[in-house]
């Protein structure tokens, strides 16, 4: 399905409106692997709306409005695809008895300009709105398979009426025609992602790839439309496989999940407890999985240790190995996961050790340098690591492979 969107209101090409019902609409529709081809933002002028609107009907399946179905002289929408599409406007009795119920709760009457907001093109399938006076509909084009969504202007509405009717009306319309897969990958840049795929991806025609990257994950999007029923399942399950083949060790969900999430799944099913013991990133490891609901089952402890006399006291690091080899080392790393797994019991513990920066950093021991401890049932490994960036970015990125770590331990992989 190829969809245009076409955003009217003079506010929006004044600046005074941001367009998020454009960006919310594509998000929803790329996410149901929808083609979203067109934006087009028009003020409340006809000919301009009529110009775009035919424009949008010859390239697209379906055109989503949004804005101009209010009651004012300058809402034209309905008016407007009514007369492109040369069909006469009709007053819908339901929607009149609606908008005089909504004024009565206020305690209002009625304005006699808001009977316009129960006119729709006829034929037009009416969409109640919950959240305002004005209904949407959808509007069926004569001799064709496309449609007309005119959806109201107010953010909160449009969203509304889309996900009360658009979005399941959609899927029902798409559900076999296609089929989507989101791979999650961590410890692999974008760029990484795509040099790997890269025939894949320039090749693709169906099924179809695409990446998205943020907070430290590439999320990778792989699409079948239009085959036979069951057989869009198939071509993304054999892409998956082909995928996996060549970054399998960094992909840890295909159903789009963040690592955190993953883990807490993984601990939860396999009934293990862990405790946690952070330096420089101050609990946020540990607050990582605590966000998600269900943490309770399977997180004993978090403590941070943040100078030398709590490492000491609180896990047992001998002073020795402070004084010997300083705070940042593979041997205070690897006392405090030991000791902490002897103070708790856990299966698993993880410590973390490091220099945050931006001061502190010396030639031997830089800004970046962090250790990461995992106690697994009973065994130790220590991982030096050497990360880029300031204070916040050393943090994070330290947070996320430490997850990876501890993933790649609990699927037993360790690279
Ligand atoms: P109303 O009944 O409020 O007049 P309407 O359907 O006629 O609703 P508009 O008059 O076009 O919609 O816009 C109403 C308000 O909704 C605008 O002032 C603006 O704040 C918001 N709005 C309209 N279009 C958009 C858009 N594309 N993105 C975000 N906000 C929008
Ligand atoms: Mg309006």
């Amino acid at each position: 399905m190829k969809v245009g969107i076409l955003a009217i209101g003079t506010e929006l090409l004044m600046g005074q409106t941001v367009n998020t019902n454009a960006s919310y609409l594509s998000r929803e529709l790329s996410e149901m692997g929808i083609s979203v081809f067109y934006h087009y933002t028009v003020g409340d002028n006809p000919g301009r709306i009529q110009l775009h609107l035919n424009a949008l009907l010859e390239q697209c399946d379906t055109v989503f409005t949004t804005g101009g179905l209010g009651p004012t002289l300058d809402d034209i929408t309905k008016e407007i695809v009514a007369d492109t599409l040369g069909l006469g406007m009709v007053m819908d009795q339901h929607s009149l008895d609606r908008i005089k119920e909504r004024f009565g709760m206020f305690n209002k009457i009625m304005p006699e300009s808001n009977i316009r907001q129960a006119y729709f093109p006829e034929g037009a399938t009416i969409l109640d709105n919950d959240c305002g006076t004005a209904p949407a509909c959808i509007v069926s084009v004569k001799d064709s398979d496309k449609n007309i969504v005119i959806l109201p202007g107010p953010p909160k509405e449009m969203k509304h009426i889309f996900e009360k009717y658009i979005r399941s009306l959609l899927l029902e319309k798409n559900q076999h025609a296609m089929h989507s897969k989101y791979l999650s990958i961590y410890d692999l840049g974008e760029s990484t992602v795509e040099d790997a795929l890269l025939d894949l991806v320039t090749s693709q025609t169906n099924p179809t790839i695409a990446t998205y990257a943020g907070d430290g994950k590439v999320l990778l999007r792989i699409t079948s439309s239009g085959l036979e029923k069951g057989m869009n399942e198939l071509a993304v399950d054999e892409m998956v496989e082909t995928v996996k083949s060549r970054i399998g060790s960094h992909v840890v969900s295909d159903n789009g999940d963040d690592i955190d999430k993953v883990i807490l799944k993984m601990l939860i099913h396999q009934k293990l407890r862990i405790a946690f013991v952070e330096s420089c990133t101050g609990g946020l490891l540990s607050y990582s999985l605590i966000k998600n609901p269900g943490s309770s089952e399977v997180i004993d402890s978090s403590l941070v240790t943040y100078s030398n006399e709590a490492k000491i006291r609180e896990v047992g690091v001998k002073s020795e190995t402070l004084q010997t080899y300083g705070a940042v080392s593979h041997q205070t790393c690897h006392e405090m996961v030991s000791g902490l797994a002897a103070k708790t019991g856990v299966d698993i513990a993880v410590s973390i050790t490091g220099v945050a920066g931006p001061t502190g950093g010396t030639r031997e021991k830089p800004v970046g340098l962090v250790y990461i401890g995992i106690f697994y049932k009973g065994e130790i490994l220590t991982f030096e690591n050497h990360f880029t960036g300031d204070r916040e970015t050393v943090q994070r990125r330290t947070v996320l492979k430490a997850l990876k770590l501890l993933y790649d331990r609990l699927t037993s992989q360790t690279n």
